[in-house]
């Protein structure tokens, strides 16, 4: 139980999350006002839109974290690296339930944000949680490279039967969005570059297959630049199957919904968010269609109780913007410098969305951007992308690891060991 300000003075701020709304939240927070309290499973900051680089070695996984304790330098803050199972909006607890023991403990709030993400959609689908794997977290990139570099290593072993040789050598990706695309991006490129020269000989039966539910990859972009992306892969022998849903993950594979089975090695599942476990027991706000929590023009889901909502567990009323990471950093940097002008008792300011336009890798060396003041594809757009992450990135020793890992991975290539 932590139910008592440790300094009565200030407001006790509570956040739940530790992803791109806080981040940019507390850059922009006035530390020294509140007495701060972060809650999160993760003790860390993702730069996501680089995770897929990772699932092959072209990044290391810790280029593209920054722990969140880093940010003791600023200003004293708390951080708890538990679950938040429920909040009482009457009471101003939050429950919440550590990550190491389980044990439960409460916290009191004078201001509570809730910026806890969102989880990987299964729609209910079978075998999906017990077979598949995520791409949402390190763990989750981690596990895939091993298991890629696994199976590579298994096919080449001698006694192995033909039929399993090619199961292990085919590689399924569910959902045709950016993260499915830049996943298949990736690991294309590294059979291209790293694998081809390690296993030569099992590179002809080698697969990727990319399975999208609609008509076709990349539906939030520009259609030509989909479209592009559509050829690049069929010419890089990315097998795209469009207007095809998976209906069961199997151990050893999938199956779509015309009963066709598709044996597999790994399927990689990537079929959009949805709300997480914390949001669907909170029963008494308004939610949209998806389950995001539905707040006012001021991030607050309630006012009076002050408790506010940013990032892509919570949606403004009236406004669709979409699940992603500029709208998390822009709903955390608004909510910063609101909440600095509440307890200076300033009048609020209106938050405006600056549109920045959607990036893509497509391998390689090729990417999309679909922004206002460019729309291209290709090398020059892929230094783009590049060059626009880089400074994205929020720490210098960030920005620092990662030219150092691509400089790494031009020169030396990715590395192939299991461990
Ligand atoms: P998404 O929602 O963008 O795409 C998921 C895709 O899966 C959809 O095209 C859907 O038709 C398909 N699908 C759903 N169920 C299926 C099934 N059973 N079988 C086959 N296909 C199925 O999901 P995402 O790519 O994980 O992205 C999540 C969010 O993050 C989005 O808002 C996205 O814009 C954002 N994001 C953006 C970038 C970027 O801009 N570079 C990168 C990663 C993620």
């Amino acid at each position: 139980m932590n139910t008592q300000n440790e300094h009565p003075s200030k407001p006790k701020l509570v956040i739940l999350g530790t992803g791109f709304a806080t981040f940019s939240m507390l850059h922009y927070l006035h530390l020294k006002e509140f007495e701060v309290c972060i809650v999160s499973p993760r003790n860390h900051f993702l730069f996501s839109p680089l995770l897929p680089s990772t699932t092959v070695g072209t990044l290391e996984f810790r280029s593209i974290i920054e722990p969140i304790r880093a940010l003791q330098e600023r200003a004293p803050l708390k951080f708890y690296q538990a679950t938040c199972t429920g909040i009482d909006f009457d009471t101003h607890l939050v429950t919440c339930e550590g990550s190491f023991d389980g044990e439960t403990f409460l916290l009191n709030y004078n201001y509570l944000v809730i910026a806890v993400g969102a989880v990987n959609k299964t729609f209910g689908i079978p075998g999906v949680l017990e077979h598949a794997h995520f791409l949402k977290e390190l763990a989750d990139a981690r596990a895939i490279r091993q298991r890629i570099i696994e199976n590579f290593e298994r096919a080449s072993t001698p006694l192995i039967p033909e039929e399993e040789r090619k199961r292990l050598l085919h590689f399924v990706v569910v959902g045709g969005g950016p993260t499915g695309v830049e996943f298949a991006a990736e690991l294309h490129d590294f059979m291209e570059e790293d694998l081809q020269d390690a296993f030569p000989d099992l590179m002809p039966e080698a697969r990727i297959t990319i399975v999208e539910a609609s008509k076709t990859l990349l539906n939030t972009f520009d259609q030509e630049l989909s479209e592009y992306t559509m050829k690049r892969f069929a010419r890089a022998k990315i097998k795209v199957r469009t207007g095809t849903l998976v209906k069961e993950v199997l151990p050893h594979g999938v199956r779509l919904a015309d009963g066709t089975e598709l044996s597999s090695g790994i399927v990689v599942w990537s079929t959009g968010i949805g709300p997480t476990p914390l949001l669907q027991s909170l029963k008494s706000v308004a939610k949209d269609r998806g389950g995001r929590l539905v707040t006012d023009e001021f991030f607050a889901v309630d006012p009076a109780r002050r408790v506010f909502a940013i990032g892509d567990c919570s949606t403004r009323s009236g406004d669709e913007l979409p699940a992603t990471a500029q709208v998390a950093q822009q709903e955390g940097e608004y909510l910063g410098k609101h909440l600095n002008r509440i307890v200076r008792g300033k009048t609020p300011k209106n938050f405006h969305y600056r549109h920045m336009g959607m990036l893509a890798y497509v391998g390689d060396r090729r990417a999309l951007a679909d922004t206002k003041r460019v729309k291209g594809h290709g090398f020059t757009t892929w230094i783009f992308w590049r060059s626009v992450y880089l400074t994205k990135l929020v720490s210098m020793k960030n920005k620092i690891l990662v030219l150092f890992d691509w400089f790494k991975t031009a020169l030396f290539g990715r590395d192939i060991s299991r461990f």
